[in-house]
Formats: C-alpha cells, sequence, structure tokens
C-alpha cells in the first residue's frame, strides 16, 4: 500500500497545479527553464490538479503550451515541443490524498499506538491512489466529480472496499447511514464504463461471514470479468482495538472458512474458470493449512492485499536456489521483479543491496513468515554451506494479531538482538520507511543499528546472497 507523507496532507492548502518535485539535467523541462517548487497549473488550457491530470493531458502530445507559477511568484506560459514519447524529466510531487468519511468500525487507526508514524493515521479514501497503487477505497465518499475522472481517464482498475454486499451489514461496518453507505449505482456506473474492479473483503466473524460472506462473493461473481477478483483478508486487531463488536480470527474460525469457501472457489472455477474469490495468507497460515498452489492463483490479481505472497516467494526463492545450483546466478545489481511487500524482501535502493564477508548471520522477519522463510534459508544453507538462520520477531508494538514483517517496529528489533547469530543481521526493507530512514515506531534506522552487537542491513536476502557470490 502506498503510504505517503503526512506532513502535505495536513499543511497544504489546496493550490491549483501541480508542484514540481525535480527536473532531469539536460531534459526538456530542463531547457525551457522548468525549476523545482514551480507549478504547472494549465497544459494546453486545461486545468490540472494534479500528476494524474498532468499525465492524462500530456499523453501523446508533442506541442504543449504550460502554464506555469514560478516560485518567485511570476507566471510564464511555455512552449514546448518534443519527439513522440519523449520523456518530460520532470518529478512532481507526491498526490495529496483525499480522506474518507467513514468510521469502519475495523479501521486500521483506531489499533494504532499513540506514537504511530503520523502518516499511519491518514484515513485515505482516494481513487487516485487506488489506480495508482491498489490502495483500496469504500467509493462511498467518492464524489460524482471522481466517479467522471475515472470514467474520462480511464483510472482503471479501482481496488473497492465491499466488505458485504448486504446493505445492512455493510453500512454497519463502515459505521455509515446505509444511504451512503449503497454503492450499487457507482458500481455499476464503473462497470458500464469498463472500468475494472477488484474488490476487497475484509472478514470479520460473526459480522460479514456465512451466509452474508457467500452472497457477496456471488454477487460479485456475477460481474466477472469486469470484477477481475476478490480478496478476503481477515480482520487484524492490534492490542489497541478494543471495540467490543468485533471478534477475534482463530485457528478454527479460519478452518472452517477455507472449507466454505473452498466450495465456492471450486465452483468458480468450474462456471468462470478462475478462482475468483481469494483467501488471505493469513487465513491458511492461521488455520495451519497449506498454502494453494500456483494455479490456485492465477495471475495473482490480490497480491498486494497478501494474497498469494507465501506461495511466489516460495516460487522465486526456488528458481533463485536453481540459479545457484546451476551456476547461473544473477549477477550483483541485475534484479527480478520481487513483488514481495509484505515478505518485505526488496532493498530500500540498489546501493543499498550490501557486500558481506561471509554468508554467516541472522535473518529476520514477522511470526507468520518465519517458518516458510526457514524452510528456504535451510535449503540455501544445504546448497552453499552458508551458516543462516531465521529468526521470528514478535510484534509487540502492536500486539494482537499483528505477526506480518512490515509492520515490525524498532523496539521489535532491539528485543530479539540477543538472538543474533552470526556477523550480521539483516531485517525487512518494507520495516524502513521509504521516504525516510525510520520505523514504524519512529526509531531511527541509524539508532536500530547503533544498538545492534552486528551490522544491520534493510535488505533482500535473495539479493544481499548474489552480491556475496558476485563479490
Ligand atoms: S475506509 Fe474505513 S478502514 Fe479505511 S480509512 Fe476510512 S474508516 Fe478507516
Amino acid at each position: 500500500m502506498y503510504e505517503f507523507a503526512v506532513t502535505p496532507a495536513v499543511t497544504q492548502m489546496r493550490r491549483p497545479g501541480v508542484t514540481i518535485d525535480s527536473v532531469v539535467p539536460g531534459s526538456i523541462a530542463d531547457e525551457i527553464g522548468l525549476e523545482s517548487g514551480d507549478r504547472i497549473t494549465k497544459v494546453n488550457g486545461r486545468t490540472v490538479r494534479d500528476y494524474l491530470d498532468f499525465r492524462f493531458q500530456t499523453s501523446g502530445e508533442v506541442e504543449m503550451i504550460f502554464l506555469v507559477k514560478k516560485s518567485d511568484g511570476e507566471t510564464w506560459e511555455v512552449d514546448l515541443e518534443r519527439d513522440e514519447g519523449e520523456d518530460l524529466g520532470i518529478e512532481f510531487e507526491q498526490i495529496i490524498p483525499r480522506q474518507c468519511a467513514n468510521e469502519c468500525i475495523f479501521c486500521f487507526c483506531k489499533g494504532n499506538p499513540d506514537d504511530a508514524r503520523p502518516s499511519l493515521f491518514v484515513r485515505d479514501e482516494d481513487i487516485r491512489l487506488s489506480f495508482l497503487y491498489g490502495n483500496y477505497t469504500t467509493l462511498s465518499s467518492v464524489t460524482a466529480d471522481e466517479m467522471n475522472r475515472i470514467i474520462e481517464q480511464r483510472l482503471s482498475p479501482q481496488y473497492v472496499s465491499v466488505h458485504a454486499t448486504d446493505l445492512k451489514t455493510r453500512a454497519y461496518l463502515l459505521g455509515v447511514e446505509e444511504e451512503k453507505a449503497d454503492i450499487s449505482d457507482k458500481l455499476e456506473r464503473l462497470l458500464e464504463n469498463d472500468i475494472e474492479i477488484h474488490a476487497q473483503v475484509v472478514l470479520c466473524p460473526e459480522i460479514n461471514d456465512g451466509k452474508v460472506l457467500e452472497k457477496t462473493l456471488r454477487d460479485l461473481a456475477a460481474h466477472y470479468p469486469k470484477v477481475v477478483s476478490t480478496a478476503v483478508v481477515p480482520v487484524a486487531l492490534t492490542r489497541y482495538n478494543k471495540d467490543e463488536r468485533l471478534t477475534k480470527v482463530t485457528p478454527e474460525f479460519c478452518r472452517k472458512t477455507i472449507e466454505k469457501i473452498g466450495e465456492l472457489q471450486e465452483e468458480f472455477r468450474k462456471t468462470l474458470g478462475t478462482t475468483f474469490a481469494f483467501l488471505g495468507d493469513e487465513i491458511y497460515v492461521k488455520a495451519g493449512a497449506e498454502i494453494p498452489t500456483r494455479d490456485h492463483y492465477g495471475e495473482y490479481p490480490q497480491i498486494e492485499d497478501g494474497v498469494g505472497m507465501i506461495r511466489t516467494f516460495e516460487r522465486e526463492f526456488g528458481e533463485f536456489l536453481e540459479e545457484i545450483s546451476s551456476g547461473d546466478e544473477k549477477p550483483t545489481g541485475e534484479k527480478k521483479d520481487l513483488r514481495t511487500h509484505d515478505l518485505a524482501l526488496k532493498p530500500v535502493s540498489d546501493e543499498d543491496v550490501p557486500v558481506v564477508q561471509s554468508l554467516n548471520g541472522t535473518v529476520f522477519t514477522g511470526e507468520m513468515f518465519a517458518p516458510y522463510l526457514r524452510k528456504q534459508v535451510e535449503r540455501l544453507n544445504a546448497l552453499v554451506g552458508s551458516e543462516l538462520s531465521v529468526v521470528a520477531v514478535p510484534n509487540t508494538y502492536f500486539g494482537g494479531d499483528v505477526s506480518v514483517a512490515g509492520l515490525l517496529s524498532g523496539q521489535d528489533f532491539l528485543a530479539v538482538r540477543d538472538k543474533v547469530e552470526g556477523d550480521f543481521a539483516v531485517i525487512p526493507p518494507a520495516v524502513i520507511k521509504s521516504d525516510e530512514p525510520i520505523l514504524i515506531d519512529g526509531m531511527g534506522f541509524d539508532r536500530l543499528k547503533a544498538e545492534f552487537p552486528v551490522p544491520v542491513y534493510a535488505s533482500d536476502l535473495m539479493e544481499l546472497v548474489r552480491a556475496h557470490i558476485g563479490s
């Protein structure tokens, strides 16, 4: 999920135009004198509200007129020409998210410790972020203008939190009036206009499970292939969620859900040719059940929602081991597309892949993923003679059901630093904020490193091994 910088969201007034963050030296933008801090307010006479408008209005254009508000207050009208497809060389500010007007009973904001990063308290509900990053919206707060924009600019697919097609249940979960919760007209309009939808159900025992869930999945599947897929992910309660309406997800509940939804999945595969309704990895882990096969997930349409990540990781790690054993490992710097955001295996940046002297170290990860990672690391050790060990880190910061790697805090890592074996420690890159070297509890990565007995790297394990082999 896209996590934005909170400062502009709470401090900037909405101003017309889109601000340039940086300009590539020698690019067209540089040649015509555009600079960081300038705001492009119009392209060819049409108003620009944000980066997406800019992209939409410049797409396919080779001759353009920009109206630019310079950072010194001057207004410029700039004519420019480019070759077809030539990049203008402009990086823009982050999109400032629109916020939701719901009061979901399971809202993640209510499960945060008070000192969590401010960005974790921002309730975004933004069709632009949905299109760009796969963030879910409920569509309830989406305005008529935004609906028009989705259709006009083809902001497809959209990721929609449906939760339940039974209106009473949906309204209850969202904490709003039924009239507001009802998105049937909006959904219909999107589908009529060929906007693809990926739906989500946050599964809350005793609220939207059982018959309500079955109805929801059948109602959504009736719109396949325009509703492409549905993710069913369990509600995650931290120790700060005190709402008595919520019931904990138990292993028994997960087992029953797998059994019940398994029958539906089978039916969908026969009638639609796809599993269509995908259960989040956590449901299988908690139930102690086998993770489904690769075929089950098809194109992994909901991987960004934690659906199919373990299977993806196992496949990629298996391929990686095959590369190594065939002596065909990818050289340092040549990366594969590792879509593993929760498993947190991407390096913070290319330069951050460390070259370690030996493969004798400790890999920290969340409790949920640890057994799967350990199994693969044991295979790696057997293959290359490395001495890597995997340590599952309990999440005491959020507590409750939270066991994913990406939500581990600095305090959590410090609590297990005495479990380090070997010469270094590796933590999941996703625990570091993308635009700032801090962890979820605000602890600086430098401080964490300073308090460890060995060097700590926020790095992808496969890349680290590659870098070592290639060194
Ligand atoms: S839609 Fe619900 S869960 Fe999402 S931010 Fe708003 S209140 Fe929270």
